[in-house]
């Protein structure tokens, strides 16, 4: 980083904040990070892993948006594919819906992605709402497989098959991202994983749909859990990005409490498809990265 504190956005400032806080936490903790295998991909790139989410919208990646940035400030890659600009949306905006709507949407989305560290989003266009009909699949698997085999992710994050919220565009996209995930890749190195985030229902007997209209899933089908809660606030400003989405401003912030009070900190994931083996049963992950030989 250059410049000095005066030259820092009040972005920057704040996650300059927030790491600085985060390091330490993990000094205090564990004497220090350097010690941590998990953190070698500060010192050696040869521990660098690539990390893609595949969701439907801009906004869907504020599920997964801790463990996102933790990984990349840890030093990994991690990327955003987003199938459609989010062209129709939930709009509390009186810009008009369709195209107007999808390139505000786009520059909300590389927004989002700033304030969660991770690379640019990768926006491949296709209509919100509409990515479920039968003429546009090959369309958009074909998108969809090209930018994978370009950026060989050796970890797959999306929506489970409910889509959390059962949007069709949320399912598509976990299926299609599954498709490809599971496809014979040739002399292209596969994902050794494919994980769906998940939201853990409160216990086994709780209902499956008890948190309102979001799906749950059984306690025992969560497979991984990422702690992150040094990283809740790189998601609040992220969730501020979307203005088009959820405004008035008090919303954003009350669904941020809603979320971190439900979460802890903590992201949930399904491990859905692994060419690395499985934790042995009843146990959890604690790493997306676990038992990948990068
Ligand atoms: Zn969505």
């Amino acid at each position: 980083m250059t410049g000095n504190w005066a030259s820092l956005t009040p972005s920057s400032r704040s996650r300059l904040l927030t790491v600085l806080a985060a390091l330490t936490t993990v000094c205090l903790t564990v004497a220090c990070r350097e010690a941590e295998p998990s953190s070698s991909a500060e010192e050696d790139p040869a521990y660098l892993a690539v990390i893609v989410a595949v969701f439907a919208h801009p906004d869907d990646e504020i599920v997964a948006g801790p463990a996102l940035s933790r990984y990349a400030w840890e030093g990994h890659e991690v990327h955003l594919i987003h199938l459609t600009s989010g062209q129709i949306g939930d709009a509390n905006t009186d810009i008009p819906r369709g195209e107007v709507l999808g390139a505000a949407r786009e520059v909300e989305a590389r927004c989002s992605a700033e304030s969660l560290g991770i690379q640019e989003p990768i926006m491949l266009g296709f209509m919100d709402g509409n990515i479920a009909t039968w003429a546009d699949l090959p369309r958009i698997r074909a998108a969809l497989r090209a930018e994978l085999h370009r950026l060989q992710p050796d970890v797959i994050i999306t929506w489970g098959p409910d889509g959390l919220s059962g949007h069709t565009d949320h399912r598509i996209a976990s299926s299609l991202a599954t498709e490809v995930f599971q496809e014979t890749w040739g002399e292209i190195p596969p994902p050794s994983k494919l994980y769906y985030a998940a939201r853990p229902a409160m216990s086994e007997s709780q209902p499956a749909t008890a948190m309102g209209d979001r799906a749950t899933v059984s306690p025992s089908l969560i497979t991984t859990v990422i702690e992150a809660p040094d990283f809740a606030d790189w998601t609040h400003e992220a969730m501020h990005c979307h203005q088009t989405q959820w405004n008035p401003r008090v919303t954003v912030d009350r669904l941020f409490e809603s979320i971190q009070g439900l979460s802890e900190g903590r992201i949930s994931f399904r491990l859905a498809g692994s060419r690395v083996g499985y934790p042995a049963s009843g146990s959890v992950e604690s790493d997306l990265l676990e038992r990948i030989d990068l």
